[in-house]
């Protein structure tokens, strides 16, 4: 028989992004990576993009997945951006050990762009060493392809490869290579930088580039540019009211760590929160709080306006008419950002009408969890137990401080359920959809690392396993569904990586 291999250049490529050329990209060669070893491979992102298990398994596979060899037909690329860190104008900052090795197109059709992080220095690596600690890599890895299983636009991950290859942080750890996926991974620090150095052919190049590969549609209107736009503020207000209702605190939401895309993007000092709290900081490098889970709403709205801000001249060659269509821009992130934040939020509790009090309802049930540290994840869960004609059960009741305040919630939340005729089972099943029983805990991330640290994989595989479905109960997988053990010693996670 004969076999039927695939064509050279398969998947095809296809260098949109690589086509825009200087200013936007410089050929960058990846350093050599010693001794690299393929820890994980993502088969379910692998098949879509037409790279199959057996190809990930060859030398050459490895070897450009290390950045120790090109694609064939592509040289890797460093972009630039600038952008505004913890409130402050940070000035040029770009790819400092990012660099894409390929534009592929995936089965659908999609241009989708690989780059390897932690693949060595840049011009843009302002004297860091352009690597990235098997530790973040692995937070990265895992977390990225948790979020995209549980429904949040993400970047994506592909392989995660180890290295012997020392690196010093606070102390010498070894190095890794994530291969991250997106059909683009440009940043609003991007459009920041242009803007900065005056240059408005640059801006419109760009955002004409982005208009032509994620929304055609637009393309030629005399309007695309604001039209445009108001899809990127729509999709970040989106993005963050999914963080939002899963308790998720991204940790450094500096302007270029900003997609374009609205996808989450730099999983660095990141957290799912396990007792509940609305001024949670999960990056202890973050000491006042601006990135606290409260406030992610209200930066991500000050990150548009940043963007809004650097685009300008794209809306109107008035500034007085620029501005103004600046703020009805502006406008749409807090509509979007309500609209989608409230579907959640009744989703969560199962509710399919909108009623004025809803709002109130969540409130008031998200105090209760932060007056009793009651475990975010779990808490929502546990409501699909709540049945219409009953009490409360004794087994979430136990986890509420005060539970005659407990039991008022539960009475007035049976109340909203008759009053739009809900069915036990039938609410439960959609709320067992959209409340997941798994997610990324600092502690279950730090297992893996620790065993992968000392050479073994087993367990980085088996939560990545259980995360690619993190709605469904899984026989055996109870303890990823617990918050870490009272009085266990606290992961820290701050800015290096
Ligand atoms: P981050 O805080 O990871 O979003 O990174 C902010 C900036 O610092 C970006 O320009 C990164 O490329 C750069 N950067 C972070 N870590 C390193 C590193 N180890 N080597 C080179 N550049 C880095
Ligand atoms: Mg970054």
């Amino acid at each position: 028989m004969l076999a039927t291999l695939p064509p050279p250049l398969w998947p095809p490529v296809q260098a949109r992004f690589a086509a825009l050329g200087a200013p936007f990209v410089q050929e960058v060669a990846p350093s050599p990576l010693p001794l690299p070893r393929l820890l994980h491979f993502n088969a379910a992102l692998g098949a879509e993009l037409g790279l199959d298990a057996a190809w990930s398994r060859s030398a050459a596979a490895l070897d450009r997945l290390a950045g120790n060899a090109a694609w064939p037909g592509y040289a890797p690329l460093a972009s630039v951006y600038s952008g505004h860190q913890f409130g402050r104008w940070a000035g040029r900052l770009g790819d400092g050990r990012a660099l894409l090795i390929a534009e592929i197109r995936n089965g659908h059709g999609q241009g989708m762009e690989l780059q390897l992080k932690g693949a060595g220095p840049t011009p843009y690596s302002r004297g860091a060493d352009g690597r990235a600690v098997l530790r973040s890599s692995i937070r990265e890895y895992l977390c990225s392809e948790a979020m995209h299983a549980l429904g949040v636009p993400t970047t994506r991950a592909l392989t995660l490869v180890a290295s012997p290859l020392p690196v010093i942080r606070e102390s010498v750890e070894t190095a890794a290579v994530v291969c991250r996926v997106a059909p683009s991974f440009v940043r609003f620090g991007h459009f920041e930088h242009y803007a900065q150095a005056g240059r408005v052919d640059a801006l419109a190049t760009l955002a004409d580039h982005l208009i032509a590969a994620h929304h055609p549609e637009l393309a030629g209107a005399p309007d695309r540019h604001a039209r445009w736009l108001g899809e990127v503020i729509a999709g970040t207000a989106r993005m963050i009211a999914y963080w939002q209702t899963l308790g998720f605190c991204h940790g450094v939401m500096n302007t270029d760590n900003f997609s374009i895309l609205g996808l989450t993007l730099d999983y660095g000092p990141f957290g799912f929160m396990d007792a509940f709290r609305a001024h949670h900081v999960c990056n202890h490098s973050d000491h006042e709080g601006r990135y606290a889970y409260q406030a992610q709403p209200e930066i991500g709205q000050w990150n548009c306006a940043r963007l809004l801000e650097a685009c300008l001249p794209l809306l109107d060659g008035e500034p007085d008419g620029a501005r103004e269509k600046a703020q009805a821009l502006h406008a749409i992130y807090r509509e979007t950002y309500n609209d989608t934040v409230m579907a959640r939020w009744r989703a969560k509790l199962g509710l399919r009408e909108a009623r004025e009090r809803d709002a109130a309802l969540v409130n008031r049930l998200l105090a209760l969890m932060q007056a009793s540290r009651r475990d975010f994840t779990l808490g929502f869960r546990a409501l699909a137990k709540i049945a219409v004609h009953d009490d409360a059960p004794a087994q979430e009741r136990e986890h509420y401080a005060d539970a005659g305040a407990f039991d008022r919630w539960t009475q007035d939340y049976r109340e909203r359920l008759r009053a739009e005729g809900a069915d036990d089972d039938a609410r439960a099943a959609r709320m067992n959809r959209v409340n997941p029983l798994y997610v990324l805990r600092n502690h279950l991330a730090q297992a893996a690392i620790d065993q992968a640290q000392s050479g073994d994989s087993a367990e980085l595989t088996r939560l990545a396993a259980v995360l690619a479905r993190p709605y469904d109960e899984q026989a055996g997988m109870q303890r990823y569904a617990l918050p870490p053990a009272p009085g266990a010693p606290c992961v820290d996670v701050g800015c290096s990586s």
